[in-house]
């Protein structure tokens, strides 16, 4: 089975979970879950930096993510962060095959500019796309418009397309 399963956490929008899923489709998996959504773990929140620990999530996510499934991508509408970074976008476990990605940070009106609802969305699917390659064993890509391009800031994350270059694609082909 290589079922992957979308688990939104805590409360978000019909919308955006069907945008990411069908992005995660037309990378050619077709066999993909949306789960209930699943109570934000509050141990996860960090109260001074009014953040939720990724790597906490991430084991959270892990003692729920049945055998079944080859692979869980978790998705919050919170502030996500680890120790050592302001923020991340998204983190992901290779061993456990567990990721999470965060979504406030994706939206313009979040830097104080003018709301953009489908470059939103395109950023939302191009994180789960970049964390889901993540979970199959792939690092990440010199090439600036492939989706496992490490991006740094939002206009790297616009500069990618949501979709893997053709060396991540025959390397996703030999994983499979
Ligand atoms: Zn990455
Ligand atoms: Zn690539």
């Amino acid at each position: 089975m290589r079922t992957i399963l979308v688990m939104p956490i805590g409360h978000v929008d019909r919308e955006t979970i069907d945008f990411i899923t069908g992005a995660i489709r037309e990378t050619g998996e077709c066999d993909i879950i949306q789960g209930e959504p699943i109570p934000v773990p509050q141990k996860t929140f960090n109260a001074r930096r009014s953040q939720y620990n990724s790597t906490r999530i991430l084991k959270a996510l892990e003692g729920l993510k049945p055998d079944t499934y080859e692979r869980l991508l978790g998705v919050l509408d919170e502030d996500l962060y680890v120790p050592e970074l302001n923020f991340v976008f998204g983190e992901a476990d290779m061993i456990a095959r567990v990721a999470v990605i965060g979504l406030p940070r994706l939206r313009q009106e979040f830097y104080g500019l003018e709301p953009d609802r489908a470059l939103f969305l395109r950023r939302a699917a191009k994180e789960a796309v970049h964390e889901l390659g993540h979970l199959k064993g792939l690092g990440h890509c010199p090439v600036p418009r492939c989706i496992m391009h490490f991006s740094n800031s939002l206009a790297e994350t616009d500069m990618k397309e949501a979709k893997f270059c053709a060396q991540c694609r025959n390397k996703l082909n030999e994983l499979r």
